[in-house]
């Protein structure tokens, strides 16, 4: 068990805070999705409650290493003011942490709130410079570990901070955690993994970790026709990973030795080309037409995998099963996000496809946790210790 902000008495100590404040900007600089300063409000809320003084600090976008108007958090600061009702002071220091914001930081009071600059405005943020930890983590007396987004990577703000001073979870963190970890390490069986998305290349380490963890393995989504070469089908003008048919061929293989029950589609929605209005074609998956591409998994498919999510306790689900973004051929997407949200599984979704296709069905209060991290989840499930976890300390 880790460590969460419940475990301090936070009354007059400084709580320096990780967020991910990576929020898009359009090209005026106004901010067009808030959803990630939202996530981090409870926390923000219960630290400030509590009597802490909460510095906030996070990156955005990609100044690479040095100061640049366009990337600067001021507009966070603004929309976090507006939705705490509250002034946030704003330390606008384009060297992160200098004097004066060392000086601001000691003005503050219990219950206040400051925002730092953007940590990769400083080179040392992704280098993981000690003397740039240490300069961060002399702004607080805990350090509070809230960006899940950017904790797959030891950077000063991620992991370095913790060399000094002592690390504990914020509730989104704790979530995160909480959900896809037990889920991979304790999951209520049966427990079946639902992988999906363009490529197998991205997921070979994924898909390998879960083989050993799950009743039931279901793969959709582009890479299914990567496993189709391997059992030497012909897939037309599908998407392929050429170079990885031996390692699907090999995942097959690991899955009968485990005794996983591995799904693969039985049919396919062809296209005769890459467009929402091509000509449609739904074929068993022997039939796949020569000048064809499969787009979505066939009503046969869905059928075999929502069968198999009704029975499941667990159920973890990256990748979507077609090109969802394109409505003639979100249907084996829309039908596995559906099954998740009548189910009363544990449902976890990781994978910012996936996610954004839950909500673009509208299921996603229907399903336990969506991760809010792509790459840090998909090394979660790999089975990888993420730096920025494992600095936090064990209860
Ligand atoms: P996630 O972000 O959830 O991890 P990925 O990024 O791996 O998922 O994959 C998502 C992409 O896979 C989507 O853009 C989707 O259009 C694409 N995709 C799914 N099925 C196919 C297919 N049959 N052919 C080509 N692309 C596909
Ligand atoms: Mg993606």
């Amino acid at each position: 068990m880790k460590k969460t902000i419940r475990d301090i008495d936070w009354n007059g100590k400084r709580a320096l805070v990780r967020c991910d404040f990576n929020v898009p900007l359009n090209d005026e600089g106004l901010i067009t999705d808030d959803t990630r300063i939202k996530a981090a409000l409870p926390t923000i809320q219960y630290l400030s409650e509590q009597g802490a003084k909460v510095i906030l600090m996070s990156h955005l976008g990609r100044p690479k290493g040095e100061p640049k108007d366009e990337f600067s958090l001021a507009p966070v600061a603004v929309r976090l003011s507006d939705l705490l009702d509250m002034p946030i002071m704003f330390a606008a220091s384009d060297d992160v942490v200098d004097e004066g914001v060392v000086d601001a930081v000691e003005k503050l009071e219990p219950g206040d709130i400051a925002l730092l600059e953007n940590l990769r405005f400083r080179k040392e943020e992704e280098k993981n410079d000690p003397d740039f930890s240490k300069a961060l983590a002399g702004l607080g007396d805990v350090f509070v570990q809230e960006a899940f987004g950017t904790a797959h990577r030891a950077h000063a703000s991620t992991a370095g901070v913790a060399d000094y001073i002592p690390a504990v979870s914020g509730f989104l963190i704790e979530k995160e955690v909480k959900f896809l970890g037990d889920a991979v390490s304790n999951p209520e069986r049966p427990f079946v993994a639902i992988m999906g998305g363009a490529k197998v290349s991205d997921k070979i380490l994924v898909i390998e970790n879960l083989l050993e963890k799950v009743d039931s393995l279901i793969i959709g989504g582009g890479m299914m026709f990567t496993f189709y070469k391997a059992m030497g089908l012909e897939i037309g003008k599908s998407i392929l990973d050429e170079e990885h048919v031996e390692v699907a061929a090999g995942l097959i293989k690991k899955a009968e030795e485990k005794g996983v029950n591995l799904l693969l589609p039985v049919d396919t929605v062809c296209a005769s080309e890459f467009s929402n209005d091509a000509e449609k074609k739904t074929v068993d998956r022997e039939e796949i037409p020569a000048d064809m591409m499969g787009m979505d998994i066939g009503p046969k498919s869905i059928e075999l995998f929502t069968s198999a999510i009704k029975e499941a306790k667990t159920v973890v689900w990256n990748g979507p099963m077609g090109v969802f973004e394109m409505p003639s051929f979100a249907e084996g997407t829309k039908a596995v996000a559906k099954a998740l949200a009548e189910s009363d599984c544990v449902s976890v979704i990781g994978g910012g496809d996936s996610a954004a296709a839950v909500e673009q069905f509208g299921f996603a209060d229907k399903v336990t946790h969506i991760s809010t991290g792509g790459g840090a989840s998909l090394e979660f499930l790999e089975g990888k210790t993420l730096p920025g976890i494992a600095v936090i300390q064990d209860i």
